[in-house]
C-alpha cells in the first residue's frame, strides 16, 4: 500500500499562482484536452508555449505570474487530469524556501 504523503495541500493556491512553468510530460496534454472538450492540437494552441528547455510543453502563464488553468483565486479548471509537477508538489518534489510559500500541513509534526 502506497504510504500517505507528509504534506496535506490545502488548497491555498499559491503554488498555481507564483510565476514559474507547468512542464508537461508525455502524453498529458491529450489527457487534459479531453477533458476540456478540446483537440490536442487546439488545448495546444491555446493554452501551451515551449518549455525553457524546449523538449517539452508547458502551460502559458498570466502576465500576472499565474497558471492559465487557474479559476479566481486557488481552483484549478483541470484539477482531476493535472499535470505529475502539480499532483507531485510539495511531497514528491519541492525546493528551498517553499515552506515560506505552501501552506499544506506537516503531518510529521
Ligand atoms: S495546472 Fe492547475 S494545479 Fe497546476 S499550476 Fe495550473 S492551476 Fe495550478
Ligand atoms: S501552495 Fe501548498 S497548500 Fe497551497 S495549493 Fe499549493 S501545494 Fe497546496
Amino acid at each position: 500500500m502506497e504510504a500517505a504523503p507528509r504534506y496535506l495541500c490545502q488548497r491555498c493556491g499559491n503554488c498555481c499562482r507564483w510565476p514559474g512553468f507547468v512542464r508537461l510530460e508525455r502524453g498529458e496534454e491529450e489527457r487534459i484536452a479531453a477533458f476540456l472538450g478540446l483537440t490536442p492540437e487546439a488545448f495546444v494552441n491555446e493554452f501551451c508555449e515551449l518549455h525553457p528547455n524546449r523538449q517539452a510543453l508547458s502551460i502559458r502563464s498570466r502576465p500576472n505570474g499565474e497558471c492559465e488553468m487557474l479559476d479566481g483565486r486557488n481552483v484549478c479548471r483541470i484539477q482531476p487530469v493535472k499535470p505529475r509537477q502539480c499532483a507531485g508538489f510539495p511531497n514528491a518534489w519541492n525546493f528551498p524556501g517553499w515552506r515560506e510559500v505552501c501552506e499544506a500541513i506537516d503531518t510529521a509534526r
